[in-house]
């Protein structure tokens, strides 16, 4: 009823001017936790760093002050409870939270602070929320009517196709099976159609109205370049483009994470390593300073960033390929989070695609599983190929229309692109002549790109010749082509999964769509091969 909600939306803002020091909400907040105080569901998708702590926080406050006890948040990362835990006591709210840092005698501690109403908000981890103990905690609570609300960050992880599915999600829908009337909250910044509807069938969320904000980062410019000589290429952006400023260098793998910060502090650019395999305290140490100093580049695996909550990271940039595009998106939007202008770059090649799909087919998940991560690398393929605006296919993805942003390289340097039909069917022809001419021979044979790109080129190499591929009608027929479009036109081919690329010997297979384009019923348009922009070119050295 309307009475209520303005009634509950006055004491939230005064919540959030008195306990919290904001002026007013931002963006979905307002309603989301008008919802929440009236004793409604939502669920909510809001990009990092929109403000989703909020949406529970002030809900539980208002509800605490109003007689409905304490409100309990579940969120898998120890980390982002103890921070906000120690916030939160900073501005004199009750909250404690439970998880495996604690010793028993701790534990039992907050435990009788619960049940005896001294708190207002408890996190806890997904697998301790669900133990016979808490939930009998729970329970008491529950029939003097004390459980105040239940919300669930990081609720995709209840998700199979989300990136970080964690079996103890699952249980959580027994909140809901066993204390229907007690509020839920759940609150995600992975929004793809997917999970979304993993999390509401799975919580059993059918009731809870969805709060869906826009995930653009107008402030963000992405740029996807290809990968020529990498290291170069990143130290000519961090040079030209950001000379002193703080940013976050992705890598694959913890090896080329300490190369990679090795070769900036050589060329003089202060630069950090960070990753799993470092010792916790190296580990916390490189993080503080990162905070803490001006200028500092974090070259780091993925391991680094959750939780982050840096304002002026001014870069981004991906010496390798995430995953996927939630992956990208989460790892990009560490940048610019003071509104300022921020880079997201990536520099990107056949390897990666390669890697990548190998990674998946040789993972021992399910064929199911597979399917999906090989649909969502295409997804990123696609975003990594694309010669129009980063952004519109960015946001399609996560299902919202846009317009092109005029703040991504495709929009301020429109490439020019050309069409690759012809070149495509040059080289799935070639393929399939190795394979033919195997299988004449007996024992069918395949090539690598190396020579494939030989063959279409009209060279002779010692290979040519041992394999006799001067007489087949494919050689040659690529002249006019250059080694590096060929490589492009082939990165294409493997991108859209036309072409896969097999074992050891990274050796070469038509799949059964290379058919359609063999009999040009797809066409290909690439993007022509890029010159350094004017932007870079300017401060080259
Ligand atoms: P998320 O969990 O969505 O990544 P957080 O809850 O950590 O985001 O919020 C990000 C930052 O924005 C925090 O520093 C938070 O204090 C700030 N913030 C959130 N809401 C508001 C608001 N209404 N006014 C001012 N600052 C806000
Ligand atoms: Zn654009």
């Amino acid at each position: 009823p309307p009475r209520t909600a303005a009634v509950a939306s006055t004491d939230a803002l005064h919540v959030l001017q008195e306990v919290f020091g904001y002026p007013a909400f931002r963006g979905l907040q307002a309603g989301i936790i008008d919802r929440v105080v009236a004793g409604g569901d939502a669920l909510v998708l809001m990009p990092t760093g929109a403000g989703k702590s909020l949406c529970y926080q002030v809900p539980a406050i208002v509800r605490h002050r109003a007689g409905q006890g304490v409100a309990v948040v579940v969120s898998p990362l120890i980390a982002l409870m103890q921070d906000q835990v120690g916030a939160l006591d900073e501005v004199g709210v009750q909250a404690a939270f439970l998880n495996s840092t604690l010793s028993l005698e701790q534990a039992q501690h907050i435990e009788r602070e619960l049940l005896a109403g001294r708190l207002t908000m408890l996190y806890a981890a997904p697998e301790r929320l669900t133990t016979p103990r808490f939930m009998a905690m729970l329970s008491s609570l529950h029939e003097r009517g004390q459980l105040s609300l239940f919300a669930i960050d990081e609720a995709h992880c209840v998700s199979q196709w989300g990136h970080d599915f964690r079996e103890e999600y699952l249980q959580l829908s027994v909140l809901h099976e066993q204390f229907p009337d007690v509020p839920r909250v759940a609150l995600t910044a992975t929004a793809d159609d997917h999970t979304r509807a993993d999390i509401i069938e799975r919580l059993q969320l059918q009731d809870a109205e969805l709060f869906i904000s826009s995930f653009d980062r107008p402030n963000i410019r992405y740029t996807i370049v290809e990968k020529d000589n990498p290291r170069h290429q990143l130290l000519r952006f961090v040079r030209d483009e950001h000379e002193g400023d703080a940013g976050i260098v992705y890598c694959g793998s913890r090896k080329k994470v300490e190369e990679t910060a090795d070769w900036l502090s050589a060329e003089g650019v202060p630069a950090l390593p960070y990753h799993a395999g470092l010792d916790a305290e190296v580990r916390r140490r490189h993080q503080d300073r990162f905070l803490r100093e001006d200028g500092l580049v974090m070259v780091a695996t993925v391991a680094f960033g959750m939780g982050i909550d840096k304002p002026d990271v001014r870069f981004v940039a991906h010496l390798d390929l995430p995953k996927n595009i939630e992956g990208y998106y989460q790892e990009t939007g560490r940048a610019g989070r003071d509104g300022q202008s921020a880079d997201a770059w990536m520099a990107y090649g056949l390897a990666d695609v390669v890697n990548q799909r190998r990674m998946i087919d040789e993972s021992p998940a399910g064929d199911e599983f597979k399917r999906v991560q090989r649909g969502k690398l295409d997804a990123l393929l696609a975003l990594a190929e694309a010669h129009t605006c980063r952004r519109v296919r960015l946001l399609d993805y996560f299902g919202e229309t846009s317009r092109p942003c005029g703040n991504c390289d495709n929009c301020l340097n429109p490439p020019a692109v050309w069409d690759a039909t012809d070149a495509s069917r040059k080289l799935l022809s070639c393929i399939y002549r190795f394979a033919q001419q195997g299988r004449e021979k007996g024992g069918a044979r395949s090539f690598g790109a190396g020579h494939l790109i030989d063959v279409l080129r009209g060279k002779a190499s010692d290979k040519v010749e041992q394999y006799g591929h001067r007489q087949l009608s494919t050689f040659g027929v690529g002249a006019d082509l250059s080694e590096s479009q060929w490589r492009a036109v082939l990165r294409q081919l493997i991108s859209l999964g036309h072409v896969v690329s097999e074992g050891e010997y990274n050796t070469l297979a038509l799949t059964d769509s290379a058919r359609l384009v063999l009999r040009g019923e797809i066409h290909l348009q690439m993007k022509v091969a890029s010159e350094p922009s004017p932007r870079s070119r300017r401060g080259a050295r």
